[in-house]
Order: C-alpha cells, then sequence, then structure tokens
C-alpha cells in the first residue's frame, strides 16, 4: 500500500510533484489557498497524463490516478508526508508547518520544496524540527530529475533517508546538501549566467556568439542567454540576488546590472516576447556570425604547444617540431597561437614579442564544432587570418571575438570548477553529488569537479589567478581547495 502524499500549493511546482506521486501509484491530497486552484491543477494532471499516454510514455490510467482536492488543512490528516510547494516566504512557510503539525501524525514528514530558505529557518519554532527537511524539485518536475534533499540544523538523519527513499522510487536522483544558500546547483551554477553578462557588459562579443560558443565548443545544452530567456530574467535574476544576499552580498555572486535593466524594461524572456533576443513571427535568436572562409597555413611550428595538439591533428597541417619551450604554436607569419590561461593576448603579445591569438577552451578538442579566439591588439590581419584558416580546416566554425582574458568557456568553467571546489570544501555537497546536481539540475555536460579535473586543477587554478589579477575583482578569488589540488596535484572528484 502506498503512503499518502498530501501537496499543499498546487501551482507550478506542486502541480508537478503531485503528477510524480500519483503516477508513482501514491493517494495524492492536493491543497491550494485559492480557491478553485486544486480541482484546476488536478485536471491538469490527468490532461498531462492523458497526453503521455496517447504518445505511449506511460500506461498509466489518467482517471485511476488517486488525485483528491482536499477541502481543508485538517483533511491532510491522513497524509504520512506533506511537501509545500506554497510562496516562497519563511513566514508563510512557517505558519503552514505549524498549522500542519497540530493536524498530521506524529511522525509526518514535512517537506519543503523552497529553492532558497533554508530549512532550519523554516523549522524555527516548530514542535518537531526532526521531521522537518528541503525537498527541492527542479521544473518541470516530470521532466527533470533531480531532487536536492537538504538537512536542516535539527533535521533526523532517519527522516532525510526515508524521504530520499520515496523521491527515489518516483525515478527521482537524490543528492544531499546542506542548508547553505542555493544549496548546489543554484549557487554553483552562477557563473554560467554572470560571465556572459559580463562578457557582454564588456562587449566582448554579442550574446548570439557567447551562446553558440558555450553550445558548440562547450557541450551544453543551451547558451546562457537562451536559458535566461526561458527561465524569465525576473527568475533568474532573482535566484541571483537571493544568493548575493544571502552571501552578505559576496562579490562572486553579484547580479549584473544590465540584467536588472531588462528586468526593469520588463523584458523578461520569452514570456513577454522579448528578453536578450525577440520571440514571435518576426524574430527568434539570429545565427551567431563566424569568420569568413580563409586558408589554412601551409604548417605550424609546435613548441611544446601540447594543450593545442589535438585540434591541430583535426586540420591535417603538418606540425613541425619546434625548438622552443613556450608552450606557443608558431603560424609562419609568425604570430603565436596560445591556449588560453585567462590571460589576454595583448599580454601575452608583449611579453613574446610578437602577434599572439589566443585560442578558447572547449570540452573535447575533438568533437567541439566551434570555438572563440581573441587577437591581441596591433596583431595584422593577415595573422588572424592564418589562425582562423588553421581552425577552420579542423572543421570548426571560427568566432572573432575582443580579447577578453578567459575568452567565453575558459572562464566560464573555470569558474564553475571554482564555486564547486568552495562547495565542496565548505561541506555543501560532496563531490560525486555536485557533479550530478550540474548534470541533472542544470543539464551542464560534465559535472563542473570531473571537467576540473580532466582540465588539471592546476591549469583552472591558473586561469582563475589569471582572471583575478587581470581584473583585480575579488570575484574571481580562486577557491582555497582548488589552490589545494593544484598545488599536489589531487583529484577535484
Ligand atoms: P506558484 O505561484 O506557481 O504556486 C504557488 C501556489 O501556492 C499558488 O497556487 C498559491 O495559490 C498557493 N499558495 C500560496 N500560499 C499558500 C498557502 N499559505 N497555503 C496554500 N496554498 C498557498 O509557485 P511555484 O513556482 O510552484 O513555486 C512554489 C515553491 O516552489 C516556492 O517555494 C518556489 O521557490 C519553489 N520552487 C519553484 C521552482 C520554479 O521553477 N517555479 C523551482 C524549484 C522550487
Amino acid at each position: 500500500m502506498h503512503q499518502t502524499v498530501a501537496i499543499v500549493g498546487a501551482g507550478t511546482m506542486g502541480a508537478g510533484i503531485a503528477q510524480v506521486a500519483a503516477l508513482a501509484g501514491h493517494p495524492v491530497l492536493l491543497l491550494d489557498a485559492e480557491p478553485g486552484a486544486a480541482g484546476r491543477a488536478a485536471a491538469g494532471i490527468r490532461d498531462r497524463v492523458k497526453a503521455l499516454v496517447a504518445r505511449g510514455k506511460t500506461d498509466a490510467d489518467p482517471d485511476a490516478l488517486d488525485l483528491t482536492t482536499a477541502p481543508s488543512l485538517e483533511s491532510l490528516a491522513p497524509a504520512r508526508i506533506v511537501i509545500e510547494a506554497i510562496v516562497e516566504d519563511l513566514t508563510a512557510k512557517r505558519a503552514l508547518f505549524n498549522d500542519l503539525e497540530r493536524v498530521v501524525a506524529p511522525d509526518c514528514i514535512l517537506a519543503s520544496n523552497t529553492s532558497s530558505l533554508s530549512p532550519t529557518a523554516i523549522a524555527a519554532g516548530a514542535a518537531h524540527p526532526e521531521r522537518i527537511l528541503g525537498l527541492h524539485f527542479f521544473n518541470p518536475v516530470p521532466r527533470m530529475r533531480l531532487v536536492e534533499v537538504i538537512s536542516g540544523t535539527g533535521t533526523a538523519a532517519d527522516v532525510a533517508d526515508r524521504a530520499a527513499d520515496l523521491v527515489t522510487g518516483w525515478g527521482k536522483t537524490v543528492v544531499r546538501a546542506a542548508p547553505t544558500p542555493g544549496f548546489i546547483v543554484n549557487r554553483v551554477a552562477r557563473p554560467f549566467y554572470a560571465e556572459a553578462w559580463r562578457l557582454l557588459t564588456e562587449r566582448a562579443a554579442p550574446p548570439e556568439t557567447i551562446d553558440a560558443v558555450l553550445t558548440g565548443a562547450a557541450g551544453f545544452p543551451m547558451g546562457p542567454f537562451a536559458l535566461m530567456d526561458l527561465i524569465g530574467h525576473d527568475v533568474n535574476e532573482a535566484v541571483t540576488r537571493s544568493v548575493w544576499t544571502a552571501f552578505a552580498q559576496d562579490p562572486r555572486f553579484e547580479p549584473s546590472r544590465a540584467q536588472r535593466d531588462l528586468v526593469e524594461a520588463g523584458r523578461l524572456g520569452r514570456k513577454t516576447g522579448h528578453g536578450v533576443y525577440r520571440y514571435g513571427a518576426d524574430a527568434g535568436p539570429s545565427a551567431a556570425a563566424t569568420a569568413p572562409p580563409c586558408s589554412a597555413p601551409p604548417k605550424v611550428i609546435d613548441h611544446s604547444a601540447a594543450d593545442l595538439r589535438a585540434l591541430m591533428a583535426r586540420t591535417g597541417v603538418p606540425v613541425l617540431e619546434g625548438c622552443r619551450d613556450t608552450g606557443v604554436m608558431e603560424l609562419p607569419g609568425g604570430a603565436l597561437l596560445v591556449r588560453s590561461t585567462g590571460v589576454t593576448a595583448t599580454e601575452l603579445a608583449a611579453r613574446h614579442d610578437a602577434p599572439v591569438i589566443v585560442v578558447d577552451r572547449t570540452l573535447d578538442d575533438t568533437t567541439a564544432t566551434a570555438i572563440a579566439i581573441a587577437a591581441s591588439d596591433g596583431c595584422p590581419g593577415d595573422a588572424l587570418r592564418e589562425a582562423t584558416g588553421l581552425l577552420q580546416a579542423a572543421g570548426l566554425a571560427v568566432h572573432v571575438i575582443d580579447d577578453a582574458p578567459g575568452l567565453i568557456v575558459t572562464r566560464t568553467v573555470a569558474m564553475l570548477v571554482n564555486l564547486a571546489a568552495d562547495a565542496l570544501h565548505q561541506g555543501v555537497a560532496d563531490a560525486a553529488d555536485i557533479d550530478t546536481a550540474m548534470r541533472l539540475g542544470a543539464g551542464h555536460p560534465l559535472g563542473p569537479l570531473t571537467w576540473g579535473d580532466r582540465w588539471g586543477a592546476d591549469t583552472v587554478h591558473a586561469i582563475v589567478t589569471n582572471l583575478h589579477h587581470g581584473y583585480g575583482d575579488p570575484r574571481y578569488r580562486p577557491s582555497p581547495l582548488l589552490r589545494r589540488r593544484a598545488l599536489s596535484g589531487g583529484r577535484l572528484a
């Protein structure tokens, strides 16, 4: 016999959770403060399940789902677990849990789907804080596999285990997170958006280019601007602001002024027809401009540039062994190709006394379809065309951007790794759960700690340190754990 699940708050999240619980065979009680809302949610669930049946995604009988609209809080008494998805307001959630404690059995679990409040704070004043915890589902609940299980200070271990087992039985993948701001996903994902805003604000590249490079070179399923347009800038900016506020305005999490402007202008994204991009009949994000076709140089000279060899192997251009230990590929015209370590091409040109073209990093050099490059100030056009032709010979769409330190992928991924290392260092979750959460909750192609190991903790540490020095901005201070792993050669994941 499946235990009874009560859902309070039948909006977007509550309806999604109710659908998943009902499909798993639980009797589900649905309650909402707004008259008619729970009934509409139940009808919506049956319609969605009918559509799933029609598409062959489930063999459940929509009419057999045990979904009941609860007329009052008292009618939730049979519940073995209550999951609340009401407004994101501490006072409202505390009041609800206080009222629920008077209604449900002493061992009924009380879970909150809060995305930003601490379960410890929600449980303050409760008679039985040991049965209160956070169960953070992701939107849309039926499709998103991840659930963050957040124990508050007073949550009993067996309560967290029971809740984790329950949602695992619903087909979800559980990660455990400490009750710290943003838990795992909403904290570690911030640089994906923040670095994009930073690049846009510095006019390093247009949004279409930033999106195209993060998808084509780094394997993210959507670029940050397209994704923020989908999420809604009001929602995305509020999450950033809430994490920033909770961390005493740590510059790591500082919201973007440019995004705030969009929110104030009502350009919230797809839902208003206009965000970073325009939507509707007349528009949609336009294709990113790529460099026009250029000829590949007849050869290059490899001066210990190990981190460019996989790309060179794709070009078919002969690589001659050079005699210098400088980590650069030399083009026939004398310009140097260098893999980004978060230093600008212009600074490297001054060091090498030659024009420099910096090459962005990728998720996988053997499969990337796009790449960003940036030339030092005053770099001759011929040198840039040689570099472009060379990378085009590798089958890559080449995006020439302004000389921003860490270009697009290098800085974004290095900062994701840096924040993941911080989260690990501060005991937010274990390494495997951080990586799982970022893959399943944020759709990243690789967990950030595994990604950090792939690039090498020393390389990521160098990138972040160079960004820190280059900008003089504490946002980029390296995580102490990243530094330790860089020095010891130990793994992050
Ligand atoms: P929503 O506005 O779609 O739904 C909230 C529902 O709760 C409404 O139907 C409202 O009438 C009802 N409600 C408000 N106060 C109530 C009360 N005291 N008692 C009973 N019902 C009440 O909101 P949502 O997007 O579903 O978010 C709900 C919760 O889930 C919030 O805590 C939010 O932070 C969290 N969350 C949202 C998302 C998301 O992407 N939308 C993701 C994860 C977590």
